[in-house]
């Protein structure tokens, strides 16, 4: 299983409605919010098998303006991918 970040930029307009249909997608309670904080965004972990699966926890309001990211950890020798 990979894990993959979920951010949900929205407007203030479209906060309700981006939560309701997080809400019914059943993702509520991976998600955590900064509109609070003024950063109308949400962000998520889950785990995926790959991109496409991850896809499926954006909500369709966001989806063009979603980013789904795949995490990774660096190892103890703190070795990025990069350097792999
Ligand atoms: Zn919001």
């Amino acid at each position: 299983m990979n894990r993959y970040l979920i951010e949900t930029p929205h407007t203030a307009q479209d906060c309700q409605r981006l939560v309701e249909q997080v809400r019914a997608m059943g993702y509520l309670f991976h998600f955590e919010w900064g509109c609070k904080s003024g950063v109308h965004c949400g962000w998520a972990i889950i785990e995926a098998e790959n991109e496409a699966q991850a896809q499926l926890a954006v909500p369709p309001l966001v989806r063009n303006k979603a980013r789904v990211i795949k995490l990774f950890r660096f190892d103890a020798e703190a070795r990025s991918l990069h350097e792999a």
